[in-house]
């Protein structure tokens, strides 16, 4: 056997691995494999990818118009273009910040954000949880990090009070929605920490908020009240906002030491302008999705209720999740939702912690009603089954505890 195969053998035995699945796109609907599927693992929180509508006028609209498919070069050489910097001055307003900058996508911002601001002097301190590309990002960086119990800030105080006066500068990171449970920050209280600490800056990834939170669609930070306090306020397009790229809110001169610094920034060709004048259309449109937030927001509350016990109790959000276990017992799940028309993928170990495999239904405003009672049905007659045939079902929190 040679090095891949072993390799993949490998995967397969651990119930780990992973493939590309071909799917196409029906609005709420996704076909696969000659079915057609509820889609109930979309990011496309508004419904806004699948609006035929917007795309169009935005295509008609004079922001488009000249707008070219590439930029044919990183910003920094010949990239840039009026779009980008139009789009960034209005993010920066609308974030109560001096200044913003875009990268290619949210992987790229955030291996790129700390590795260009943080030296051997300053610290990191990470939430146990945060998304891979932050994980990355901490692993690029010249800083020490520690990585504290999800959400448990009295740890993170305790780290604070040890550890702040021997360092620099100290990054506290978290995201806002957690991609895995679905649960959220309290990011007014890491603004008291901030206040506390001199020397610490809040770094807040709201790729899972961003549009969908917030009275006018600016993310957890506008809904919990303090979008000028986060130091770093990092957002997703490819998610809710039905495009591609992310940005960072930050200070003039932390904009400044990217440009200078930020190496996916520097060496990478610039996101295309007709792109980033899609981004910048949608952007402009957020404030309006009032409906659209108040029905995810709806939804979410009734899977959550639906799945109370098994894992909703732990959301905060349109992201819930039916937390399982093992890694076989979720995907045999996943596989009865798709026999009933429900598209929703499992999430294995090494995405989540080991033993606590999940389904994780992440809700767009867009569900129709009919289905979605038809989805609730589904997961009480699962529930029923599982508790009369599973001879090893323990509490499915069990799993949740933090690693350390
Ligand atoms: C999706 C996601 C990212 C990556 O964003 P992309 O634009 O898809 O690269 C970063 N952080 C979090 C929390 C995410 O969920």
């Amino acid at each position: 056997m040679n090095d891949d195969q072993a390799i993949l053998v490998k995967l397969q035995a651990e119930g780990r691995l992973r493939t590309i699945p071909l799917i196409r796109h029906d609005g709420p609907w996704i076909l696969a494999g000659g079915n057609r599927l509820l889609n109930l693992s979309s990011n496309d929180y508004l419904g806004l990818a699948a609006r035929a509508d917007w795309t169009r006028s935005f295509l008609d609209s004079e922001e488009a118009r000249g707008c070219r498919f590439s930029s044919s070069s990183s910003r920094l050489l010949t990239g840039n273009c009026e779009a980008c910097e139009a789009f960034e001055a209005d993010l920066a307003s609308d974030l109560g910040h001096e200044a913003a900058l875009l990268f290619n996508s949210g992987y790229h911002a955030n291996t790129g954000i700390l590795p260009a601001l943080a030296g051997k002097h300053d610290l990191i301190l990470a939430d146990k949880l945060v998304h891979a590309s932050l994980i990355d990002g901490l692993r690029l960086t010249e800083a020490p990090y520690k990585r504290f119990r999800h959400n448990d800030y009295d740890q993170l105080e305790r780290l604070l009070e040890t550890e702040a006066k021997d360092h620099g500068r100290v990054f506290v990171v978290v995201e806002s929605v957690y991609s895995m449970d679905g649960d959220t920050a309290e990011l007014p209280r890491l603004v008291g920490l901030k206040r506390r600490f001199p020397n610490v800056l809040l770094y807040v990834d709201e790729a899972h908020a961003i549009g969908v939170r917030g009275r006018r669609g600016l993310g957890l930070a506008e809904e919990q009240g303090c979008l000028p306090d986060v130091d770093f306020l990092v957002g997703t397009l490819g998610k809710a906002l039905a495009s591609m790229g992310a940005y960072v809110a930050c200070s003039k001169m932390a904009r400044e030491v990217l440009v200078n610094k930020s190496r996916p920034l520097i060496f990478s060709t610039a996101l295309p302008p007709l792109l980033v004048a899609w981004s910048h259309f949608v952007w402009r449109r957020l404030g309006a999705m009032e409906a659209e937030r108040r029905r995810l927001a709806h939804l979410a509350q009734t899977l959550a209720e639906t799945l109370r016990g098994w894992g909703g109790e732990t959301s905060r959000s349109h992201i819930v999740p039916w937390i399982v276990g093992g890694n076989e017992a979720t995907v045999r799940l996943a596989d009865a939702l798709r026999r009933k028309g429900f598209y929703c993928l499992p999430v294995r170990p090494p995405t989540v912690p080991l033993g606590t495999a999940r389904l994780r239904f992440s809700l767009t405003a867009h569900l129709p009603d009919e289905d979605f009672g038809r989805l609730r049905r589904t997961l009480e007659e699962l529930q029923g089954n599982w508790r009369s045939t599973s001879v090893e079902f323990q509490s499915p929190s069990r799993g949740m505890s933090n690693l350390e």
